[in-house]
């Protein structure tokens, strides 16, 4: 299996080799076979890349929103019309499953720029009135901005970072996750075939030392990072030393909270989706589910009963419902964690285990892993896994479970299952929580914002949100009669 980019790095509308830069070997992660070889980044190459990116940012900034928004939207079409070979490549480099890829990743790509490519030209600043003399705001763009990508949802990242940045008149230089390089490449490519001029977007390659390089570049107006809340502390303070604008889109331990009255199928299903999707490496996973005492046993013996049946293996294989995680590191972190919940003393009612499988002995696959009667302060409880592991836990009443839902360093995101939507608007306006789900889990329309409070970020990506922190606002005085002036 082989999927070789033609260079590792695509700058000013081109694709470069850089081979004096590091290794950057890519595997598969269902067999452990190196797929491609690339390169990280120089420092020559991130200067190429962010002069590329400054030089043509002015121009690209003087088209006309609604022309900026055309090439956006034929990128969308291509992305789309090439949905099946980009869902193979993202299931090469990232171990999810085709059936997963195909409608996720790509896909969700797609509707960032076409969003984004219509929405741009109905966005602009705001009139006031003084009584005579007025002002008004332009939205301007803020100039080169950086993207660090992580390795969960590689295409789809690009896509979310780069569609309202460029829409907005703003170039771009991104760093995939050293895990996941390849389709943000392709993306790259796409954007050229769709008339982005050259520069506008860029890819560089590398590991945190290059996303330091260019969250530090002076030439850099704002950084956007999806990733770990370590790593986001990091980068935030290398922006903010440099008074840069920055987008935080980190991690999380979300709570979904399953009340007695709530749709038994609909609520395992809800966790189920909110736990195992993407073999359980979502940022905004409700990874602590806390369901009321009086459904508590018949959710566990349904959400078992269902676990069962997820299908464990190929990525390739259509049928296929759940693939490896991303590389050895996270395997040995996941299953790390499971260590941890045993010894903690909860109970492990499903998985816990590597399975066997024909043919993906090198992969880093884990099963769906389910453990009850877990308590607050457990580690398993509290730090964010990122693997298929989800925690149940068990309370009485609707304050108590507020208290304990909001007792954690994290804001990314919550869910509620109850069939009384008073108490649903209620619960989930007490929860401290960025996006909240009411009998549902993990939706991210473009249309709607999405970000963290807490820890788990600053700054909103999609919707209007996102063209509002990829731009500036200029007052602008207009004067209509005469400088009263006292001199
Ligand atoms: P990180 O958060 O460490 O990395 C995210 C991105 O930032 C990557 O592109 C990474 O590059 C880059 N980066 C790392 N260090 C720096 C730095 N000092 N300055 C600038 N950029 C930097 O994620 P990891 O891939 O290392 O995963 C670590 C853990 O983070 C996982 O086990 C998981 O728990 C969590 N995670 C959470 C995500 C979320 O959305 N909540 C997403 C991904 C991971 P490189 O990959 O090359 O190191």
């Amino acid at each position: 299996m082989k999927a070789q980019p033609k260079a590792s790095h695509y700058i000013n509308g081109r694709h470069v080799e850089d081979e004096q830069g590091p290794a950057l070997p890519v595997t598969y992660p269902a067999t452990g076979e190196t797929i491609a070889m690339l390169h990280a980044a120089t420092s020559n190459t991130v200067e190429l890349a962010v002069e590329a990116a400054r030089a043509a940012q002015p121009a690209w900034a003087r088209l006309k929103p609604v022309e900026r928004g055309r090439i956006l939207r034929r990128a969308a079409d291509l992305l789309r019309e090439r949905n099946a070979e980009l869902a193979r490549l993202e299931t090469l480099d990232t171990g999810k499953a085709i059936q997963e890829t195909l409608v996720a990743d790509a896909a969700s790509a797609a509707d960032a720029l076409e969003y984004f490519g219509g929405a741009v030209a109905a966005f602009g600043g705001d009139y006031t009135d003084l009584g005579g003399p007025f002002a008004y705001t332009r939205r301007e763009p803020l100039g080169v901005c950086v993207g660090i990508g992580a390795w969960n949802y590689p295409i789809q990242v690009a896509g979310w970072k780069s569609a309202p940045a460029l829409a907005m008149g703003n170039a771009m230089v991104f760093k995939p996750s050293e895990n996941t390089p390849l389709s943000a490449l392709a993306l790259a490519e796409i954007y050229t075939e769709a008339g982005l001029p050259d520069g506008i977007f860029n890819v560089v390659q590398g590991f945190g030392d290059v996303g330091a390089a260019l969250a530090s570049h002076e030439a850099v107006a704002k950084v956007s990072m999806t990733g770990s809340v370590p790593t986001g502390r990091k980068v935030l303070s290398l922006a903010g030393s440099l008074m840069k604008h920055a987008t935080m889109e980190l991690g999380g331990k979300s709570p979904l909270i399953v009340f007695d009255d709530a749709d038994l199928e609909n609520a395992v299903g809800g966790a189920m989706l909110g736990n195992f999707y993407s073999t359980g490496q979502v940022c905004s996973n409700g990874t602590r589910v806390f369901v009321q005492k009086g459904l508590h046993d018949r959710f566990v013996e349904r959400l078992v009963e269902r676990t069962k049946t997820i299908r464990i293996g190929d990525p390739l294989d259509p049928e296929t419902q759940m693939g490896p995680l991303v590389s050895k590191a996270q395997h040995d972190k996941v299953l790390g964690y499971i260590a941890i919940g045993r010894d903690e003393g909860a109970t492990l009612r499903h998985g816990g285990g590597v399975p066997s499988l024909q043919g993906f002995e090198g992969g880093c696959f884990v099963e769906p892993t389910i453990f009850t009667d877990v308590t607050d302060s457990m580690r398993i409880a509290r730090e964010e896994i990122f693997g298929p592991v989800m925690t149940v836990l068990s309370f009485d009443d609707e304050d108590e479970v507020v208290t304990r839902a909001n007792d954690t360093e994290f804001g990314l995101a919550a869910g509620v299952f109850t069939r009384d939507l008073p108490r649903a608007h209620r619960v989930v306006a007490e929860l401290q929580a960025g996006t909240c789900w009411i009998n549902a889990y993990n939706l991210t329309p473009v249309e709607v914002p999405f970000g963290g409070y807490k820890q788990s970020g600053i700054g909103r990506e999609n919707a209007l949100e996102a063209l509002r922190h990829y731009s500036q606002v200029k007052s602008v005085y207009v004067e209509t009669g005469d400088v009263a002036s006292p001199y």
